[in-house]
């Protein structure tokens, strides 16, 4: 049985709403100062003052957040100044009427950029999509990191070797590593993975999130690295290597006519797509075939 998800989902506003907003706050010349024209976030609207409160999945915890930089939604994934800087947490309550002291209060410093656009079909555990702008992992690693992806210079050490990516039980690793690899894989810890130009990049989350980087070329992965600094083949590297193997055999049975290795694909998590990318959005088309 075949799934397609075909979607469009513009979160922003649409410019009729932002319109009004714009009106009402030069009507109403005591509120002017609430209201800030942003261009820095997706949805190019404008950002009102409020206290909002986060929850923040990794702790289990929420604070409060003085925004006045961001036109905030529920369910909008923020990032914080603070002792949980770093940490995605998503917005649970937005209150506009409230007088606090700002020396009291730490601010959100980013929003992350949830719109998706493109169609995905289902893979198991996973979606998958051969439309390079559909979701890249620059914005996907927003969703989980602070910043926006930027091409950093690393000291990739490497040995040369390469190895089939279609046998990962011919890899030479520990028991020991290569259980943990499986575990990952099978409780879903691979969160994305990337094909672009011969290059692979993924996220994997352990204690933390980790980027794990390789080459592929002509069936064979080369290159392999990882941020949690293991030399060789660790838990994460594994744990892609076999969520690629899965999604390449599922889409041998269901979807013969594509060449899923070929070119560029991205492969996200299920529960990542649906926890992040759907699930504040009021409007948008699911079309199931
Ligand atoms: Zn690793």
């Amino acid at each position: 049985m075949k799934f397609k998800i075909g979607f469009d989902i513009d979160k922003g506003k649409n410019s009729e709403e932002v319109k009004n907003e714009k009106t009402f706050s030069s009507e109403n010349s005591d509120n002017v100062e609430n209201f800030v024209y942003m261009d820095n976030h997706s949805s190019g609207t404008v950002a009102k003052k409020s206290v909002v409160e986060v929850y923040f999945e990794d702790r289990g915890i929420s604070c409060s957040y003085y925004n006045d930089a961001f036109d905030l939604k529920l369910g909008d994934i923020v990032f914080v100044e603070g002792k949980l800087e770093g940490l995605p947490g998503r917005v649970t309550d937005i209150s506009y009427s409230f007088k606090i002291k700002l020396s009291e209060y730490k601010k959100v410093i980013r929003v992350a950029d949830t719109t998706v656009k493109g169609t995905f079909l289902l893979g198991g555990r996973c979606l998958f999509t051969k439309q390079e702008n559909a979701l890249p992992f620059e914005k996907i690693r927003g969703w989980f990191m602070p910043y926006t992806y930027s091409e950093e210079e690393y000291v990739i050490g490497s040995d040369d070797f390469s190895f089939p990516l279609r046998a990962p039980g011919a890899i030479k690793i520990s028991k020991d590593v290569g259980g943990r690899g499986v575990d990952y894989f099978e409780s879903g810890r691979v969160l994305y993975i990337e094909l672009k130009n011969n290059h692979g990049r993924a996220l994997v989350k352990g204690s933390r999130i980790y980027e794990v980087e390789f080459d592929y070329k002509n069936g064979e992965i080369s290159n392999p690295n990882c941020e949690c600094f293991c030399s060789g083949i660790c838990k994460h590297i594994f744990s892609v290597i076999l969520q690629l193997n899965e999604l390449i055999l599922i889409a041998e049975d269901n979807y013969p006519e594509l060449d899923i290795m070929a070119g560029y694909l991205a492969i996200v998590n299920k529960e990542v797509f649906y926890g992040y990318a759907l699930s504040e959005d009021k409007y948008g088309a699911l079309v199931l075939k």
